[in-house]
């Protein structure tokens, strides 16, 4: 009987440990971003400005136009909408 009893809690003293070390795989797997690609080409470690939210829109320093941030083009400090914009903001045939 005494032997049973020690077994019995050997065996409860092994699934508590199997249920944490399920618990924190289960919850590091749950913390942990999806790699859907949303950043393009970016690195994760810039992406630590709160303004960088998909779907926030950034203003065109040419034209004006409200566009989302993550189609907006970025050159030297500045945002345009469209390589178009970004052309007549820097032409490159001016020099
Ligand atoms: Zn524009």
């Amino acid at each position: 009987m005494g032997r049973f009893l020690v077994l019995l809690g050997a065996f409860v003293l092994l699934w508590h440990s199997f249920r944490s070390v399920a618990r924190q795989i289960s919850s590091e797997a749950s913390q942990r971003p999806s790699h859907s690609g949303k950043v393009d080409g970016k690195p994760a470690e810039e992406v630590t400005v709160p303004e960088e939210v998909t779907g926030k829109l950034v203003r065109c320093a040419q034209c004006g136009v409200h566009v989302p941030q993550e189609r907006a083009i970025l050159d030297r400090g500045q945002t345009y909408c469209g390589e178009h914009c970004q052309a007549q903001a820097a032409p490159s045939s001016a020099s």
